[in-house]
């Protein structure tokens, strides 16, 4: 397998000063970074095939060997000409001077963090915010725009801790790779231990005059306006989250993540029940007895549903796909209105005449016949 040149690699003249090849590399490790290209094996030979070339053109005497024999000119001091390439601990190690000069090299990239090749990336903690929506919103789905106090990178050092440029730099005693090892004599033969990197405590640098603003720490309070997208469907006390929308971390580490816990505001006239929404409609006996037409209101708008002649108090009435959506489904609840006859509370003399005329009718004496449902195999109808 014949390897590609490292000029071409980098896509830099065979003239490039120092600063060039830097720039170059570090375009390319961002582009082809696996926290970007996760699952991407293509990328992430891209990735490594920078990286060596980069680790050769960066250091003068590798890069003069280069010049005058090729890829041959490293292999045999122990190199990377046997084709197995860099390996991941390495290339990061190597991030603490491509991205040095106060800017650690995570914040390039979102997500991705924790651990890495043994150097320790501080974590933000979460935040948590409740949201507020109304029945509405929640059927619809919405795009919630909230003001967050938390904590951000300082912009004084951009999160960096450091006072200044000079201030900052890849820890001498572990290279930047956060971790030392060690190897130690034991009865059972030689042992080698790896261990968190003591001088600069797993972060890979040392800063040796802090920012004065943020004391060293790399955070400061701030605000935030994040658009939170909430889906369709979603209910009380259910919650979302959002990864690397919380508290910055300390020093340029991975975010923490909001999480964002959902409230129902109580419509004034409908509850829900689940996927269905339920509406109490009240009419009186007269329109129950003649039947008629009444407007509803629904999650969208009004509606018109018709009352048949001789409806009964207790009838349940079904507004198919006026409810609520199931999260991520095409699956809806239905509206259903509960009619109940309203009986009045106070009559005046006159009513009370007619009423007692219409009570001796014999059409107003209750005969429930076979056809009328009981009031329990309604509700069973309408549950199951
Ligand atoms: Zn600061
Ligand atoms: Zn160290």
């Amino acid at each position: 397998m014949s390897k590609r040149d490292y000029y071409d690699i980098l896509g830099v003249a065979r003239s490039a000063d120092e600063k060039e090849i830097k720039s170059a590399y570090r375009k390319l490790a961002i582009k082809y970074h696996p926290d970007k290209n996760p699952g991407d094996h293509e990328a992430e030979e891209k990735f490594k095939e920078a990286a060596e070339a980069y680790d050769i053109l960066s250091n003068p005497q590798k890069r003069q060997r280069y010049d005058q024999f090729g890829h041959a000119g490293n292999s045999a001091s122990g190199g990377y000409g046997g084709g197995g390439g860099m390996n991941m601990e390495d290339i990061f190690s190597q991030f603490g001077d491509i991205f040095g000069g106060g800017h650690p090299f995570e914040s390039f990239f979102g997500g991705g963090g924790g651990q890495r090749g043994g150097r320790r990336v501080a974590r933000g903690s979460n935040l948590r915010i409740k949201v507020k929506l109304t029945l509405e919103e929640i059927a619809k789905g919405v795009e919630k725009k909230v003001k967050v106090n938390k904590q951000v990178s300082c912009h004084s050092c951009d999160g960096s801790g450091a006072k200044d440029k000079s201030s900052f730099h890849t820890c001498k005693t572990c290279g930047g790779s956060g971790s030392v090892r060690r190897v130690t004599n034991t009865i059972l033969g030689q042992m080698q231990t790896t261990s968190t990197c003591p001088t600069c405590n797993g972060e890979g640098v040392e800063i040796t005059a802090k920012c004065t603003t943020c004391r060293g720490e790399g955070l400061e309070r701030g605000e935030e306006t994040i658009a939170i997208n909430i889906p369709a469907g979603v209910s009380e006390g259910m919650q979302l989250s959002m990864s690397g929308k919380g508290n910055a971390a300390p020093r340029g580490g991975v975010p923490g993540d909001l999480i964002i816990l959902i409230e129902e505001v109580p419509h004034e006239s409908l509850k829900r029940d689940g996927l269905n929404v339920i509406y109490d409609l009240y009419i009186n006996f007269v329109d129950a007895t003649l039947g008629t037409s009444v407007e509803v209101p629904t999650i969208d708008g009004k509606a018109k549903i018709k009352i048949e002649p001789g409806t009964q108090g207790g009838k349940i009435l079904r507004l198919k796909g006026k409810g609520i959506p199931e999260v991520n489904s095409y699956h809806k609840g239905d509206q259903l209105v509960y009619v109940n006859i309203w009986t009045p509370k106070v009559v005046s003399n006159e009513e009370k005449e007619l009423l007692n005329k219409l009570k001796e009718s014999p059409n107003f004496k209750p005969q429930p016949g076979k056809s009328e449902k009981s009031f329990f195999e309604r509700i069973k109808e309408y549950f199951e």
